[in-house]
C-alpha cells in the first residue's frame, strides 16, 4: 500500500472534516460535550460529533474474519462456563478474600441457586476484544489477533460503530479522491450491531411470552451521555414494537415489586420480561445497600437477565486466565479444532496467586516488566498497570492481595497512521486499533435459541495512550478497512 491515509492539502482536509461533521450530526453519530461546554444550552440540549477516525484504519482481512468466526463458539463457551458451579467456586476461592464486589455478586448467585432459579433462560450480549500482535522486529504483515478480554456485561458502542461504518462509506462515495484508489466499498464490511442487539432483546422478550410485558434497561442514575443506549431502545420500538423502560437500580428497589408466587417483576405497573444491564458492572454502581437489594431482586425474578450474575462472574479477567491453562478451555468445547482456534487467539496469561505458577509469574514481572500488563479484577477502563509501574505496584502488594490481579503478555500492535477528529479538531499521528466483535446469545435453559455474531467495533487510539476508552476520552470510533 502506498502512503495511507492519502496526503491531502489543507483545503481538501477541511472539506473532508466539514463533510464528516455534518454527516455525523445529521445521522446521530453524536455524543454530548463535556459539562463546561454544555453551559450555553439548557437541559443538555447540546451535542457534538462522536470522536472519530477520518479514514477507516487498515486491518488484515483474514484476521478480521478469524475474530468473527470465533464469536459463535465464544457465546456457547461463556454459557457453559456460567453453568459450571465448580468454576465459579474456584474463582471465588481466589477472589473472595480480596474483592468484596465479586464476593457480593457470588453471594447473590449462591442465594438464588439455593432458593431455586425462577427463570432458566439467559440472554448474553457480549463483546470479545482483540488487538493485533507482531513480535518485536517482525514484519507488520505477520500480525495476528490476540484477545484482550471478553465482556459479558454492558458491552457498549454498538450504535456508534454501526454509524461509523456508514460514515466512511458516505465519505468514500461522495468525496472525490477521498480514498485515492486505496479504499473500495467492499473493503468496508457491513456492521449491523444495533439490529443484532435489538433482535436479541426481542427474542428474549418473545420467549418470555407476554405481549404487554416490557424490556427494562438498567442505567446509571441521571445518565446523560446515552445515545448508544437510546439507539437500541429506538430499534426495539421501531422494528419490533417493544417498549423499553430505563431505570436505575435505586428505582427498581423503590418502585419495583416481586410477586412472591410467580416471581414476576413489575415496576410502575409494568411487568418486566427482560432486564438488560447497561450499568451494574462495577462497585461505583452500588453506592448503598439499596442497589445490592435491587440486584438480588432482579436475579430472583422471572425476568430474563442480560446478563445473569453467573454470566457477569465468568466475565472476570481471572476466568480468562484460568481458561488459558492447558486443558481448561477444552472442557467446554466439543471439538478439538474449535478449541485450537480459540486458543490460538489467547495471549500469555498468568496467575499471581500463591501457587508455584503465581510466584514464577511474580518473579517474571519484576525482572522484565516491559513485557507485561498487570490487570486488576475491574471493568470499564483505566485500571491496568504497565512497565515500571508494575514493579512498584507488586512490591507494595501482599501475597494475599496479589490474588486480585492477573498478569498478561503485552500485545505489541504495529502502529499505523491516521487522522482523528475530536470536537472539530484534527489530530494526526500513529495509532493502534482494537477490534471488538459482538455476540448475541439466548438459551432457554435447555437449548440455544439464538447464537449470532453481532456487528463489530473498531476503537483507535494514539500509540502513546495505553488504555482504550472512548468514553474516557482516550480513543476514537473507527471502522476497519480490510486489506
Ligand atoms: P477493561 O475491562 O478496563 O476494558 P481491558 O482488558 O480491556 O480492561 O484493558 C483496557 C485497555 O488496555 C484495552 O482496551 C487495551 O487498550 C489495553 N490492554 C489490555 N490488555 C492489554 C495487553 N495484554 N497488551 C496491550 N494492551 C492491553
Ligand atoms: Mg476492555
Amino acid at each position: 500500500m502506498s502512503i495511507y491515509p492519502p496526503l491531502s492539502s489543507s483545503t481538501q482536509l477541511n472539506h473532508i472534516r466539514a463533510e464528516a461533521i455534518d454527516w455525523a450530526l445529521a445521522h446521530g453519530l453524536i455524543v454530548r460535550p463535556t459539562t463546561e461546554k454544555q453551559q450555553y444550552f439548557e437541559h443538555n440540549a447540546a451535542v457534538t460529533h462522536a470522536p472519530l477516525a477520518l479514514y477507516p484504519t487498515p486491518f488484515p482481512r483474514a484476521e478480521f474474519f478469524k475474530a468473527k468466526d470465533l464469536q459463535i463458539p465464544w457465546n456457547t463457551l461463556i454459557h457453559r462456563m456460567s453453568k459450571d458451579n465448580l468454576l465459579l467456586k474456584e474463582l471465588m476461592e481466589t477472589l473472595s478474600q480480596v474483592d468484596d464486589f465479586m464476593k457480593r455478586l457470588y453471594d447473590i448467585y449462591l442465594q438464588v441457586k439455593t432458593e431455586g432459579i425462577a427463570q432458566s433462560a439467559s440472554l448474553g450480549i457480549h463483546r470479545c476484544d482483540y488487538l493485533l500482535h507482531a513480535d518485536l522486529g517482525a514484519d507488520a504483515h505477520t500480525a495476528r489477533i490476540q484477545q484482550v478480554e471478553f465482556n459479558t456485561i454492558a458491552s457498549s458502542f454498538g450504535s456508534l460503530s454501526t454509524r461509523t461504518t456508514e460514515l466512511h462509506k458516505y465519505l468514500l462515495s461522495s468525496i472525490d479522491n477521498y480514498g485515492e484508489g486505496q479504499i473500495t466499498a467492499d473493503q468496508l464490511p457491513d456492521n449491523n450491531t444495533v439490529d443484532s442487539i435489538a433482535q436479541g432483546l426481542a427474542s428474549a422478550w418473545k420467549l418470555y411470552g407476554k405481549s404487554n410485558a416490557r424490556v427494562m434497561m438498567i442505567v446509571q442514575p441521571g445518565e446523560r451521555n446515552a445515545f448508544d443506549q437510546r439507539w437500541i431502545e429506538y430499534a426495539l420500538m421501531e422494528k419490533y414494537g417493544i417498549h423499553l423502560l430505563r431505570r436505575s437500580l435505586e428505582q427498581v428497589i423503590n418502585n419495583g415489586k416481586l410477586d412472591p408466587v410467580t416471581k414476576a417483576l413489575t415496576i410502575d405497573g409494568y411487568e418486566i420480561a427482560v432486564t438488560y444491564f447497561r450499568a451494574g458492572y462495577g462497585p461505583e454502581d452500588y453506592p448503598t445497600e439499596k442497589e445490592w437489594e435491587a440486584r438480588l431482586t432482579i436475579e430472583r425474578s422471572l425476568s430474563i437477565k442480560c446478563p445473569t450474575v453467573a454470566y457477569q462472574l465468568v466475565g472476570a479477567k481471572k476466568v480468562q486466565q484460568v481458561l488459558s491453562v492447558p486443558g481448561r478451555l477444552e472442557r467446554y468445547v466439543d471439538d478439538d479444532a474449535t478449541a485450537d482456534q480459540l486458543r490460538e487467539s489467547f495471549a500469555g496469561l498468568y496467575p499471581l496467586d500463591d501457587s508455584l505458577e503465581g510466584n514464577q509469574a511474580y518473579e517474571m514481572a519484576l525482572q522484565d516488566p516491559q513485557r507485561y500488563v498487570l490487570k486488576p479484577q475491574r471493568e470499564g477502563g483505566g485500571n491496568n498497570v504497565y512497565g515500571d509501574d508494575i514493579v512498584s505496584v507488586l512490591q507494595k502488594t501482599s501475597v494475599q492481595d496479589r490474588n486480585a490481579y492477573i498478569l498478561m503478555d503485552l500485545i505489541r500492535t504495529p502502529p499505523l497512521d491516521n487522522l482523528m477528529l475530536r470536537e472539530g479538531v484534527i489530530l494526526n499521528g500513529q495509532v493502534v486499533s482494537e477490534l471488538g466483535i459482538y455476540g448475541v446469545y439466548l438459551n432457554d435453559g435447555t437449548n440455544e435459541v439464538v447464537n449470532n455474531i453481532g456487528g463489530h467495533l473498531l476503537r483507535t487510539k494514539g500509540v502513546e495512550t495505553k488504555e482504550g476508552g472512548v468514553a474516557a476520552g482516550f480513543a476514537v470510533i473507527d471502522s476497519p478497512l480490510l486489506v
